[in-house]
């Protein structure tokens, strides 16, 4: 005969599901704005282990989107960064280090603030931007790629220049605010005050352009407001706020089943789930958020939540120590040119790695046999870095899982961020689709979760004042980035 086992019932207000960064700033910033009960449910032993601990750790303030046809993404971008400044940049003075510096008399803009512990690092992103002499236009004979590339490249100048450079001034009765979508689609003829370059950057266009045999052509090179961010630092400073508020995080979880009362709107009953230990638990809450990354397809058909979801691998190579100390993206129409360098600098127990994290755009789909071929990556950092330099470095590469929900209103496939909810319900899904949004994300949610149960609300607090123990809390819990936890293991072997 069996035996029968007891199962702990337990009650709390709001239950996260997920750890990463977008089930972190969630809980984080409820906490912060109201005297809910919080729980953070993770299936790993860690949070910050899904696509949150395995990105390139770009902080994206539009640069990237700003060539697109529709300008949606890249407003929203430029909206994250006003999301950061406003939400988090008072509360965590001594980490969120973007705030607003006067350029000229009565012209501010955001702007990186050099702080030591600061989750964004001062060095821009250098943006190339080739021109119709560049190599991936010289060696098609479609004429529309010319046409296309100028296209672009007004627009990436002009957005830019709108949002960025010399234009708007973000600071409005004391308070910053971005552009809006008209503004930045207002940019004719402006004369684009971004344009830098360094020597490094105009050196490493020539190396590519001489690896393809060609003198040098002409690029337009931009000094972006994107910068490398540390990620597990901003991870763990949410974990250590939210822990400081009374939020519980709880690893190793697995979830067994919800219990759905499938009568009129769903409602999420309880949740039954195993503890790290192996005992029996079941939740209950007022309101349930899946913040579950790559891990959405089975509670999206129990919870009959219709979007579809596109899920592709993608990867990534570190190089230690770093191939050089400037972050760059090359822009271009063409796919296969694509390619970003971005320089991380990490101290982990007393130990300091300073490396490279190469990327480009190819993605497979996330089929068994479908492989993500890395060759592009390697090819292209030869062209701009030399094969010497390259293969004396110390390389990894890995995979990294993208989700993306593509809906039935195509209106809602923004490569930004997905929330869901009925609000007749009592569940939220969500998904951001850069780590880069998780200001909006939370703020967006919060907004969603004050539609779906009544709480009052706190007047805001007082910045956050780090404690060692709570720190110590947080660290535990939050796993390091993947590229350091290889480059850890790499040393010690
Ligand atoms: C190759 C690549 C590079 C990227 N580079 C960048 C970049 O440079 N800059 C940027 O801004 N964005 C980047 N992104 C996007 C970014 O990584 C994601 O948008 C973001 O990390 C998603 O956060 P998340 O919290 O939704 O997901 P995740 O970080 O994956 O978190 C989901 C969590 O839910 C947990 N979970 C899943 N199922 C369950 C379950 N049943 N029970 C309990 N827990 C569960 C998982 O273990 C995981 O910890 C990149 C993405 C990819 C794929």
């Amino acid at each position: 005969m069996s035996e029968i086992q007891a199962s702990q019932i337990e009650y709390t207000d709001v239950i996260v599901v997920g750890g990463g960064i977008a089930g972190i700033a969630i809980a984080e910033y409820l906490a912060r704005h109201s005297r809910l009960s919080i729980k953070v449910l993770e299936r790993a032993n860690h949070l910050g282990t899904g696509a949150s601990g395995k990105l390139e750790g770009w902080f994206h303030t539009g640069a990237l989107y700003s060539g697109q046809d529709d300008a949606q993404t890249f407003i929203n971008c430029v909206n994250g960064v006003e999301d950061l400044v406003n939400l988090y940049a008072p509360y965590f003075p001594e980490r969120c280090n973007v705030s607003l510096k006067e350029t000229k008399p009565a012209l501010f803009r955001p702007a990186v603030i050099p702080q030591p512990k600061g989750w964004f690092n001062d060095s821009p992103v250098y943006l190339i931007h080739p021109q119709t002499d560049s190599p991936e236009s010289r060696l098609s004979d479609l004429k529309s790629d010319s046409v296309y590339l100028e296209l672009q490249r007004n627009r990436v100048l002009g957005r830019l220049e709108v949002a960025y450079g010399q234009q708007h001034n973000w600071l409005r009765e004391g308070n910053c605010q971005a552009p809006t979508y008209a503004q930045v689609e207002a940019h004719e003829d402006l004369d684009c005050s971004l344009r830098d370059s360094t020597e490094t950057v105009r050196n490493l266009c020539q190396r590519f352009d001489a690896s393809y045999d060609m003198e040098p052509s002409n690029y337009e090179i931009l000094r972006t407001l994107d910068c490398s961010m540390n990620t597990s630092a901003i991870m763990r400073d949410l974990v250590a706020s939210a822990l400081a508020q009374g939020v519980t995080f709880e690893t190793g979880v697995t979830i067994d089943k919800l219990l759905i009362d499938r009568y009129g709107p769903i409602q999420i009953k309880s949740l039954l789930c195993q503890t790290q230990q192996g005992f029996p638990k079941r939740l209950k809450a007022n309101l349930f958020i899946f913040s579950v990354g790559e891990g959405f397809e089975p509670f999206l058909s129990e919870l009959q939540v219709r979007a579809r979801l596109k899920r592709s691998r993608s990867a990534m190579v570190v190089a230690e120590p770093a191939l050089i100390d400037t972050n760059f993206v090359r822009m271009s129409t063409k796919n296969r040119f694509h390619f970003n360098h971005f320089v991380q600098h990490r101290e982990v127990g007393g130990e300091n790695f300073v490396y490279s994290m190469l990327a480009d755009s190819g993605y497979a789909n996330d089929a068994p046999r479908n492989d993500v071929d890395i060759e592009p990556i390697l090819e292209s950092a030869q062209r701009y870095f030399g094969k010497d330099k390259l293969y004396s470095r110390q390389l990894f590469s890995y995979e990294c899982i993208k989700t993306e929900f593509i809906s039935e209103e195509e209106q809602k496939r923004r490569y930004s961020y997905w929330i869901e909810s009925d609000p007749n319900s009592n569940y939220l899904c969500v998904l951001p689709g850069k780590f880069s949004f998780f200001p909006t994300v939370a703020f967006q949610t919060y907004q969603r979760i004050k539609t779906l149960i009544e709480f009052d609300e706190c007047a805001p607090k007082s910045p956050f004042e780090s404690e060692t123990q709570v720190e110590k809390e947080a660290a535990k819990l939050v796993a390091n980035s993947y590229p350091i936890q290889i480059l850890a293991k790499a040393a010690a072997t």
